[in-house]
């Protein structure tokens, strides 16, 4: 078998992964423990919103012909018949031609009138209201299910939900909210090298970044990490974990021994539990990647070096999670800047440069492999295409931001 990895672009790894992203179930929750859950239905409006024309500022409500040609010189003069109470009975109030409300914001509009003329625009003597600026029909009035309509969508399956979802949904009456369940996700690290962070690292070990990244990786995006520890590299312990964590979770993702020589055995080891469907991706860093799945369980063995992993993580990994969390539409934050140092890159593979970004400049942060001072100093990351032989001084980027 040849030593070298067979390369596919990282669209195809996408690709494969979003296809192997299934959503795990659903179940009801309280809307107050609901924001940042994932909406597995559809929600309409239970009633019509608003449930009657209201006032959308504090004013009075009037006629809006009665206004017609008012201003400071010859205000339109309308009698006065009282105030609209908030929260008060919508059928008592009614105005007939020369009279006008008092209405706060949101307060119900009287039967017959048809505009608000600001309060600003009105003043006040004794039971005349002077009106110093006419109002067209219909302004400053929120009219009868403008908002939603009962049973229009609101929102829709797939929504992460933000506090002003919450919100909506609270005025639809959607109380107990559908959404999908949590994806568990196993996590592991294999390296004779590795010990816990809790230890102070002997000659020869290092402490395993990747378990606690990785697993906060995909907290972050609303999933449940399940920790298996690290792994000797060593067939048959790394067999039997690889194998339990399948059984308890819904995808796997183990760091490290994941390229081709006789030491890295994890991605034999995931053909023995079932396939491999990539190993290799033509991108820097992050080449020696594996792309799996036993039992239809999706199973990624990620690169050792922790900034490879977390660029696997970033690009690749997170179209799986967002697919098993059911998030349609993930959001990412960019930024458009001018790279302030030249940037060479090799043809045939995407380049994936971390940079410092501030205003408009963007620095990258060069350093050898394995270096984890990269993921601190870094705000974000620019890629540059496989097409591409890379970036000169002055040239735009679009940094996507983490
Ligand atoms: P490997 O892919 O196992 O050959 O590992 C590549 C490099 O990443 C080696 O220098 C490992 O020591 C390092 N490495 C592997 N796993 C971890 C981890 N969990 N945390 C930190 N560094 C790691
Ligand atoms: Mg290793």
């Amino acid at each position: 078998m040849s030593l070298f990895l067979k390369v596919v672009p990282a669209s195809d790894a996408i690709a494969i992964v979003r296809h192997l992203a299934r959503t795990v179930d659903a179940e009801y929750i309280p809307l107050t423990e609901a924001v940042g859950r994932v909406l597995s239905k559809n929600i309409k409006a239970d009633i019509d919103i608003p449930g009657y024309d209201r006032s959308v500022v504090d004013g009075f409500a009037v006629r809006a012909a009665d206004t017609i040609g008012a201003n400071d010189a010859i205000p339109a003069m309308l009698r006065s018949k009282g105030r609209v109470e908030m929260g008060g009975n919508i059928q008592r109030t009614s105005i007939d031609p020369g009279q006008c409300f008092y209405v706060p914001t949101g307060g119900v509009l009287p039967k017959g009138a048809n505009a608000v003329v600001m309060l600003e625009n009105a003043e006040n003597v004794g039971d005349e209201i002077l009106i110093k600026k006419p109002v067209a029909h219909r302004e400053n009035v929120l009219l009868y299910n403008e908002d939603f309509s009962k049973g229009e969508l609101v929102i829709c399956r797939g929504k992460r939900l933000t506090s002003q979802d919450i919100g909506v949904l609270a005025a639809v009456g959607c109380i107990q909210v559908p959404v999908f369940l949590k994806p568990i996700i196993g996590v592991l690290s294999t390296g004779n090298e590795l010990v816990s962070a809790t230890e102070v690292p002997g000659s020869g070990q290092i402490r395993d970044s990747n378990s606690n990244m990785v697993g906060s990786f995909v907290q972050e995006r609303g999933c449940h990490p399940k920790y298996f520890g690290i792994v000797k590299d060593n067939q048959e312990s790394l067999y039997a974990i690889l194998k339990k964590a399948v059984a308890e979770c819904d995808a796997v993702l183990i760091s490290g021994g994941s390229s081709k020589d006789d030491r890295d055995m994890v991605a034999s080891l995931i053909g023995d539990l079932g396939e491999v469907l990539i190993h290799g991706i033509a991108i820097a860093p992050g080449k020696p990647t594996i792309i799996g799945c036993s039992d239809q369980k999706p199973i990624i063995g990620l690169p050792g070096h922790p900034a490879s992993a977390f660029i696997v993580l970033f690009v690749i990994v997170r179209h799986l999670i967002d697919g098993m969390t059911g998030d349609a539409s993930p959001q990412q934050e960019k930024v458009r800047a001018r790279i302030n140092q030249n940037v060479p890159s090799q043809k045939g593979r995407e380049d994936y440069v971390r940079v410092f970004v501030e205003g408009e400049k963007a620095t990258p942060l060069f350093g050898k492999s394995g270096l984890l001072n990269t993921l601190v100093r870094s705000n974000g990351v620019i890629q540059i295409p496989a097409e591409s032989e890379g970036l000169e001084v002055g040239d735009l980027v679009e940094v996507w931001l983490w």
